[in-house]
């Protein structure tokens, strides 16, 4: 819930404001994933801490190239990650998608990377 407010807040201000979130738990049911991605071509996925699967955001992963993992500012690795939806008007099709994350460690919480799909 408190992810899904962060998500709403960057996304207003990113000017495309989130239509739709949900919460990324892997088929495992555990919540804890770690985080990669890459800000400039615009990807993201995670991977369960649990049983190691993949999780691709979006259908990114292909359009990823400088691949980071993405830390908490704590140096934790296991994030709670969320991702928020912004549709084009009168459709489910998105426009630009966030993914934002909440440290199970420290509790902050964060948009990570965010891009506009083509
Ligand atoms: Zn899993
Ligand atoms: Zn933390």
């Amino acid at each position: 819930m408190e992810l899904e407010k962060e998500i709403q807040r960057y996304s207003k201000l990113n000017g495309y404001p989130m239509d739709a979130y949900e919460p990324l738990v892997c088929s495992c049911g555990c919540r804890e994933l770690q985080l990669f991605s890459d800000d400039d071509e615009g990807g993201a996925f995670g991977i369960c801490t649990k049983c190691e699967a993949e999780i691709d955001i979006e259908n990114s992963k292909g359009f990823m190239e400088d691949t980071v993992q993405n830390l908490c500012r704590c140096d934790n690795d296991r994030l709670e990650l969320g991702v928020g939806r912004a549709y084009y008007p009168d459709t489910s099709d998105a426009r630009w998608v966030y993914v934002g994350a909440r440290c199970g460690k420290c509790n902050l919480l964060g948009v990570y990377v965010d891009w506009k799909e083509s």
